[in-house]
């Protein structure tokens, strides 16, 4: 409130009270105030009292009394009658400054006397003329007229705007003060005032108008004129002076003295109010309106308003009552220039520069709103209590709203944490009409100012922003894929990667697991004879018996075609994986019973028990299974367990296999021979030729393995023509006298045909066939084939050589030996080896000497390394030695030059 008595605003206030006043002063607001006086009078009607009555010489008085000027005996007679209505006083406003006809101004001159110094006659100033520029000069009745009359001023003045306002009290004329007709009728004299002003407030057509003519007439009642001032004058256009007047338009002459006498009977001659009250008011206006401040300046503007239409009601009922005008019109401009300079204050400068800025703010939130506004993101603005400010329009797809219209935004929603930028979006499953509903979300808050008020500091507040955004159907469809990546789409059973990946997770979880891999028995015959539809439904029937078996077991898989894969989901121990295998085989063998068929499979089962810990990898465990499985096809058995030396032996084997496919062809094999000694005088009888394979990619390969396998092929036939034709060829660039060992399988004569082989390979090198002597093991002999006698002996029958391989390992019987076509046995080098430490050795080796002589074949003992053993051989009557003490396998052309012993 000490603002209020601020001496700077008290010296604006008296600035502009005391120019305000200077502005009246030079006149700035005269006609505001005359505009307003004239309102206010307009206003404030009010009917004359009938005292005054104006006998009116009227066009019809005019043309009845036949002329204009009358005589003035008209006048006469109009006086005489007015004389005797009783009336007060009578002004003529007529020019009685000449003279007419003497008999009428005699009778004037005469009616003049008779009424006895109650009777005006006009005086009136004449402005200066072309006749008499001297200046003015004054119209006053003749001398006759003048002795019994009282000369009445009948000027009355113009203001600038042509406008009647003012009447004078009277004018001082050669000396005399002549009073006005209004002055004279109101019987007020002021000498000192010069003229006062009219009020037009009352109605210049309720002042009575009698026409002359009736007057003369006598039928005007008397009444009429008794004791008022009676007014003649012209009414009549053509004769009168008409003027202009404020509020009551345009009036006779008459009538405005009428009025002046009016104003001043009932005192109403308008007094200004002083200026310097109204200045004051105003000053003292200013400084109450002045303590209203700041942000209500619509209040300042108001009560401002208030101000001036009190001030003018006032005025008006001033005016009303007492006839006083207040020259308000100085108010104004001070109230104006407060009301603005209100209102630049409240504005402060932030809000100049807001509303200059705002200008281009409105067109970047126009941009803005239509980015909100067509975000197919819905947008939620909270404040930070959760309530919403607003949101887009496409919130409302994804929320439901209420029965008034707002949105339902879960409490979860509401609440949501404001996530740093880099942070990922939260997402949340909600509830909804048509199942669950996916949001991805992201709240934020921002700091922002607001403009609450104008002229009030913007407030600060926090705001929340949640940008949604409706991921159910790409999440749908992220689980579809994810579904049909993971699952068989014939069966729904999990595809092998997923289930590998389960079973990972198992492992990795320090938990064991026995795998199993199934495979269907005869499935074929039944997609073949039953139709495909038939066949899924039965593997569909699997993957739910195995799914339902009362076993803890995990998701069925489909690895292919019609093999399984499933592991144990317990804990169950690796003793009970056999139990579990065998139940698992009678659920799935019961019979499938389908709409119009039954039928019955068989299945294989193969597992591998895996430790969690043993770095297996689930890949390794299923593999294993896997390999069971076939093993256990191949074997012929229900349900196999995998062995990892088997399976280990069973893989090289199939390599192999695989890799001697291509061997022979790509020649691979080479041979290398050892020689063989006679016993008693150490030389060379021959040699053995031994097969040796160097793979390109599983590197040389011990004849042990690979025998073995080219047996179980057959590839063994193709293979022994080749080491035949091979050895048969190296023979030729031997001398004669050698003869060179050929190994035969067992094989080779079952399966091949091996005379007519051997005979053509032979004649083709064109060796003569005494010079292979072929070797066939003894094991062979088990299954005492007549088959192999016969062959033996259309084979000897050629020429060729017999000998009988590793003697001592099988169990020949004697008979059988007895029919065989032999040339020669060959001990077993073990037994050799058994000379140095095992005593049984020699008497074995004595007898098999006996046995060879009895027979009638010779005796040759392998794997001679030692000249112990050779003195041994030969003092129990072995005839020829082959070993490393004579030689190791070697080229054929290293052969030659080894005669003698071969020292290791
Ligand atoms: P085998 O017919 O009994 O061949 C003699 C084996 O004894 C040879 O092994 C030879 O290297 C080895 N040996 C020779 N002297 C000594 C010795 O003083 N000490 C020791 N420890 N071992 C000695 P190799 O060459 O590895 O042959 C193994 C077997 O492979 C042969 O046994 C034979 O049954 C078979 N084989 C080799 N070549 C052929 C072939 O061309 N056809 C067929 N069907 N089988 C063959
Ligand atoms: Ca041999
Ligand atoms: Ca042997």
């Amino acid at each position: 409130m000490s603002s209020v008595f601020d001496l700077r605003k008290i010296g604006l206030i008296l600035t502009i009270a005391g120019l305000s006043l200077l502005a009246d002063r030079l006149g700035y607001f005269g006609s505001w105030n005359q505009r307003l006086a004239d309102t206010r009078m307009a206003l404030s009607q009010r009917p004359a009292d009938g005292e005054i009555v104006f006998v009116a010489v009227d066009a019809k008085s005019v043309s009845e009394v036949g002329s204009w000027p009358w005589s003035r005996s008209v006048h006469a007679s109009l006086l005489g009658e007015l004389s005797q209505a009783g009336a007060r006083d009578v002004v003529f406003d007529f020019d009685f400054t000449f003279p007419s006809d003497p008999g009428g101004d005699l009778a004037f001159a005469e009616a003049l006397k008779e009424t006895g110094g109650s009777t005006y006659l006009a005086v009136f100033e004449q402005s200066a003329t072309a006749n008499d520029p001297s200046g003015r000069h004054y119209n006053v009745p003749l001398p006759a007229f003048a002795q019994n009359s009282w000369p009445a001023l009948v000027n009355v003045q113009t203001d600038a705007s042509g406008f009647v306002r003012y009447y004078p009290f009277g004018r001082t004329i050669d000396g005399e003060f002549i009073v006005s007709a209004g002055a004279l009728i109101a019987n007020a004299f002021e000498p000192g005032a010069q003229t006062f002003e009219i009020d037009f407030s009352i109605q210049a057509d309720s002042v009575p108008v009698v026409s002359a003519i009736d007057v003369l007439k006598g039928i005007v009642s008397p009444e009429v004129f008794a004791g008022r001032s009676v007014i003649v004058g012209a009414s009549a256009v053509e004769l009168s002076d008409q003027l202009a007047v404020p509020v009551q338009g345009v009036i006779s002459g008459p009538l405005v003295h009428a009025l002046a006498a009016e104003t001043l009977l009932r005192g109403r001659a308008i007094g200004w109010m002083r200026a310097e009250w109204v200045a004051l008011g105003l000053a003292l206006a200013l400084l109450l309106l002045g303590t209203e401040r700041g942000p209500r300046h619509m209040v300042s503007i108001a009560v401002t308003t208030l101000a001036i239409a009190s001030v003018e009601l006032a005025a008006l009922s001033l005016f009303d009552k007492t006839g006083i005008m207040v020259p308000s019109a100085l108010l104004y401009p001070g109230l104006l220039a407060f009301v603005v300079g209100t209102l630049v204050q409240s504005l402060k400068t932030s809000d100049w520069l807001l509303l200059k800025t705002s200008a281009e703010a409105r067109n970047t939130f126009r941009i803005l709103d239509r980015v909100f506004e067509d975000s197919l993101d819905g947008v939620v603005v909270m404040k930070e209590d959760g309530s919403i400010l607003r949101h887009s329009a496409s919130a409302n797809q994804i929320f439901d709203t209420g029965d008034d219209g707002r949105l339902i935004l879960p409490d979860v929603l509401r609440r949501a944490e404001p996530l740093p930028t880099s942070a990922p979006a939260r997402t949340i499953e909600l509830p909804h009409a048509n199942g669950t509903r996916i949001l991805e979300y992201r709240a934020r808050l921002s700091e922002v100012e607001r403009l609450a008020s104008v002229g009030k500091p913007p407030v600060r507040e926090t705001i929340k922003t949640l940008v949604l955004r409706d991921i159910t159907q790409a999440k749908e469809q992220e689980r579809d894929i994810a579904y049909l990546s993971n699952y068989d789409d014939r069966t729904g059973a999990l595809r092998r990667n997923a289930f590998l990946a389960f079973l990972g997770l198992r492992l990795d979880d320090n938990r064991d697991a026995v795998v199993f891999a199934l495979t269907l028995d005869r499935f074929k015959t039944i997609n073949v004879t039953l139709g495909r539809g038939v066949g899924d439904a039965i593997l569909r029937e699997v993957v739910a018996r195995i799914e339902r078996s009362a076993l803890l077991l995990s998701s069925p898989a489909r690895l292919g075609g019609t093999s399984f894969a499933v592991y144990t989901e317990s804990a169950a121990e690796e003793s009970c994986a056999e139990t579990l295998a065998e139940s698992l085989l009678a659920e799935i063998s019961e019979v499938y019973r389908l709409k119009d068929v039954n039928a019955q499979i068989g299945v294989r089962i193969g597992y591998s028990a895996v430790k969690s810990q043993s770095g297996t990898t689930p890949e390794d465990a299923l593999d294993q299974a896997v390999e069971a499985m076939d093993m256990a096809k191949s074997s012929g058995l229900p349900v196999a367990r995998y062995d990892r030396n088997a399976w280990e032996k069973q893989k090289r084997s199939r390599e192999i296999e695989r890799a001697l496919e291509t061997a022979l062809e790509n020649n691979e094999f080479y041979l290398l021979y050892q020689p063989q000694h006679r016993v008693s005088d150490g030389s060379l009888i021959g040699a053995e030729a031994l097969i040796r394979w160097e793979s390109p990619t599983l590197g040389s390969v011990h004849p042990d393995e690979f025998i073995d396998i080219a047996e179980s092929t057959g590839f063994i036939v193709e293979l022994g023509n080749w080491t035949l034709e091979q050895a048969a060829k190296d023979a030729l660039s031997l001398p004669s006298e050698l003869v060179i060992a050929v190994n035969v399988s067992g094989i080779q004569i079952m399966r091949g045909n091996l005379v007519e082989d051997t005979t053509r390979i032979l004649k083709k090198v064109g060796l003569p066939p005494s010079r292979i002597c072929l070797e066939l093991t003894e094991t062979v002999m088990l299954s005492q084939s007549s088959q192999i006698i016969e062959t033996m002996q259309d084979l000897r029958f050629l020429g060729v050589v017999w000998a009988l391989d590793d003697f001592g390992t099988g169990f020949s019987s004697m008979e059988y030996l007895s029919k065989m076509p032999l040339d020669k046995v060959k001990l077993d080098k073990s037994f050799t080896m058994r000379l140095n430490y095992d005593p049984t050795a020699r008497p074995v080796l004595h007898a098999t000497s006996e046995l060879s002589r009895g027979l009638g074949v010779k005796l040759l003992c392998e794997g001679v390394e030692t000249p112990e053993q050779l003195a041994v051989l030969s003092e129990e009557g072995c005839e020829e030695a082959q070993g490393y003490l004579f030689g190791k396998p070697a080229p054929v052309g290293r052969l030659l030059g080894t005669a003698g012993i071969d020292t290791i």
